[in-house]
């Protein structure tokens, strides 16, 4: 069976790894010269491009790895041909794409969240005062898509007046945004594939989103990520299940939209119980770099039973033990640019069940050579049977790849056990 995976990053490069291993024949547009199967020539927001090579393939199912093309209406485009997406219809991605139309979403159904107000641009002051009424601890985010740039989370008046300022400045366009309670506690990533009407869930995982260890330094794209997350045991799940999950999954069946597609859980597990954060429509990256790994049954199978609109007859299950992923990155990143083109040097050194999932590389001008061409340039995943066991075996194994100016952090999967404090 012929798939084609949209996007170019080390997610896409996962998605392809886990539907070969399941027997599908992956192509990946653009991808990237790290991914087998990539089509350099297709853009995946040229949807006529895609529809052509899908039907000269003879490829029946699309997936599509980032919101860029769900946000952009992919689902929609194909919805008349025989073409099957798994992903939501434009409208029900707003769940990602509309941080107020999301939180709307949210309190509609009964999802536990954090109270939030909404604003327009042209409500500052309004804003301010609210913030004010809140001592400043309060979380400023951008209504629209920001590739992870539009969350400001403040501790001051000063904080939340420099936020909106900056956001105003960024925006010339009139906007909306929300003010939303400031919480804490340790965070989760959930993610599962969706049929609309029932939800099959893969193992809880945690990305670190800073650049420097400790979670210093700037906001990144996701330096690592593993699963699944000892904390979050069954009590704590349960709690997911029944405050956050199974609401929006009521919210879900009661919606005219179509919502067919992977859907991601943003969780802090706050003193008051699990809240979400966001949702996500489709995988997160770094963590569907461990996440498909992790997962023995086939995904094939699973989007095939969600797009029939019969996951309710199907399992999902886990291997056993740990995956831990750490990312390689360019000196420099995220900065806005940063020298590539840099030899990777390696990888023909790994163990053989290490795996490297490629996201910024280029073709150097030897066959076979890839060098560095982005950010992220590609995630090491090892497994172990206890999450140190893989965060050990992750990092003996990037340290024998190589590039110039090369960077990781060095606490993935370190993070100290949160200490709950409420009793489950
Ligand atoms: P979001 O895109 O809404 O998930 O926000 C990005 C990040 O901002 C989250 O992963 C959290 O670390 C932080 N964040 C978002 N909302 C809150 C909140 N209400 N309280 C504290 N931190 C938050």
């Amino acid at each position: 069976m012929n798939v084609v995976i949209l996007g170019s990053g080390a997610r896409e490069h996962a998605l392809a790894w886990k539907l070969t291993q399941d027997g599908a024949t992956a192509h990946v547009l653009p991808g990237n010269p790290g991914i087998p199967g990539s089509v350099p020539s297709i853009d995946a927001l040229d949807f006529p491009a895609v529809q052509r090579f899908c039907e000269e393939q003879g490829a029946k199912l699309l997936v599509p790895g980032s919101e860029a093309t769900l946000a952009a209406g992919v689902t929609d485009f194909f919805a008349q041909t025989d073409i099957r997406v798994f992903g939501p219809t434009r409208q029900a991605a707003a769940l990602e794409s509309s941080k107020v139309w999301s939180k709307n979403f949210m309190q509609r159904h009964g999802v536990a969240t954090g109270q939030a107000w909404t604003f327009r641009s042209d409500q500052v002051t309004e804003a301010l005062a609210k913030a004010a009424e809140l001592e400043g601890r309060v979380v400023v985010k951008y209504d629209g898509l920001a590739a992870g740039k539009g969350v400001y989370v403040c501790s001051s008046e000063e904080e939340v007046k420099a936020a909106i300022d900056e956001l105003v400045d960024l925006h010339s366009d009139w906007f909306s945004f929300l003010l939303e309670e400031k919480l804490v506690g340790p965070e989760i990533s959930v993610m599962g594939a969706t049929d609309g009407n029932s939800i099959r869930l893969l193992a809880t995982s945690q990305d670190h989103k800073q650049l420097r260890a400790g979670d210093q330094g700037p906001n990144t794209g996701g330096m690592g990520a593993y699963c699944p997350v000892p904390f979050a045991d069954d009590n704590v799940m349960a709690e997911v299940r029944r405050d956050i999950i199974e609401p929006t999954m009521r919210g879900l069946q009661a919606s005219q939209f179509d919502f067919k597609g992977f859907i991601y859980f943003g969780i802090m597990l706050t003193p008051n119980g699990p809240k979400l954060l966001e949702y996500n429509t489709r995988l997160g990256d770094p963590e569907a770099e461990v996440l498909l790994p992790a997962m023995q049954s086939s995904l094939l199978d699973l989007i095939t039973a969600a797009l029939d609109g019969d996951l309710s007859r199907h399992d999902v299950w886990q291997r056993p033990g740990h995956y831990a992923g750490v990312v390689l990155a360019s000196g420099g990143y995220p900065a806005p640019k940063f020298p590539t083109g840099f030899p990777i040097t390696g990888l023909d050194q790994l163990a053989d069940d290490t795996l490297v999932f490629f996201g910024g590389v280029k073709a150097g001008a030897e066959a076979e050579q890839l060098v560095t061409g982005g950010g992220r340039v590609l995630v090491v995943v090892a497994h172990g049977d206890e999450l140190n066991d893989a965060v050990q075996q992750a990092y003996a194994e990037i340290e024998k790849i190589s590039f110039q100016d090369a960077y990781y952090r060095t606490d993935i999967g370190q993070r100290p056990s949160p200490i709950l404090t409420r009793v489950y």
